[in-house]
């Protein structure tokens, strides 16, 4: 079983979710799909078993056979390439990949170079397996990453946690498309609850089941929890604002190892949520 864990934006706890519930289950694979933030190594300090560059195809002009008829130019849609001073400029950066304008050279002067974009970090921190995806600084997009991290073997183990990044963009839907399940994780207040609508419409359009956890709730109103009992969405978890578990937390540790309160706590949720699959 593939479960995301999702959440409309950073700090909402998502990680803290996906890592403690990989913890409770003996063999499990959590990938971290945050690649502009990679944190879940952090609390797994996991042995690194081995490490791979991510790399993407980037055209590059071959000046002597390239005419300056500006086809390519026309072509890229991401305005990658510009013809100045009578050379092609390539925008490395802004470059998407999609390989078309080395098709559509009339003159064969485009060869495709191979770019480094981030890499790949495997590693095992107890009997859990830990797949990192990090991004090089000032790349533009994670998709190639996320695409080659979801690609791995281990993805073919019983129970797999993919740590999404956060927000509803096309590298959460690329995070999202092999989960069987998903978990929402909301926070309680109207902040929380736009957030929360946006991973919620994404998630139906994608037509995956899933369920929210409510985190860091405080006495009072709840517009997340309103918001799911208005919708019918099923919580499967309500998470109180928790001194004690920020504490761990914030020092780099994993609450479900290092308390049994916190391993029976999150062993539960994934019974609550398992229940229903
Ligand atoms: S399409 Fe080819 S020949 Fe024309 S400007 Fe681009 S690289 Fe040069
Ligand atoms: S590979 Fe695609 S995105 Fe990149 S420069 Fe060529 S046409 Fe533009």
């Amino acid at each position: 079983m593939k479960i995301a864990v999702l959440s409309g934006k950073g700090g909402t706890g998502k990680t803290l979710m996906a890592v403690n519930l990989s913890s409770v289950v003996p063999g499990s694979v959590y990938v971290d799909c945050d690649v502009e933030e990679p944190n879940g190594h952090l609390f797994f300090k996991p042995d690194i078993t081995s490490s791979e560059t991510v790399y993407v195809k980037i055209p590059e002009v071959q000046t002597d056979l390239c005419t300056g008829c500006r086809k390519c130019v026309e072509f890229c849609k991401f305005n990658a390439l510009a013809y100045i001073n009578q050379s092609l400029l390539v925008f490395d950066e802004i470059c998407h990949s999609c390989g078309g304008c080395t098709l559509i050279c009339p003159e064969n002067a485009l060869i495709e170079k191979n770019k480094s974009v981030g890499r790949i970090q495997i590693g095992t921190s107890d009997d859990v397996t830990v797949l990192t995806g990090i991004m090089n600084t000032g790349e533009s997009s994670g998709m190639p990453i996320i695409k080659q991290l979801l690609s791995k073997d281990s993805l073919n183990e019983e129970f797999v946690f993919i740590d999404c990044p956060p927000g509803s963009s096309c590298i959460v839907m690329e995070s999202v498309k092999l989960a069987d399940y998903c978990i929402l994780v909301a926070e309680p207040t109207m902040f929380g609850k736009h957030n929360l609508e946006m991973v919620h419409e994404l998630v139906t359009l994608m037509e995956k089941p899933y369920s929210v956890i409510l985190n860091k709730c405080v006495d009072g109103e709840n517009p997340s929890e309103k918001y799911c009992i208005n919708n019918n969405i099923r919580i499967s978890g309500r998470f109180p604002f928790d001194n004690e578990l920020g504490t761990i937390n914030s020092n780099g540790m994993i609450s479900a190892r290092v308390q049994s309160t916190y391993q029976s706590m999150f062993a539960s949720l994934l019974q609550e949520i398992g229940s229903v699959n």
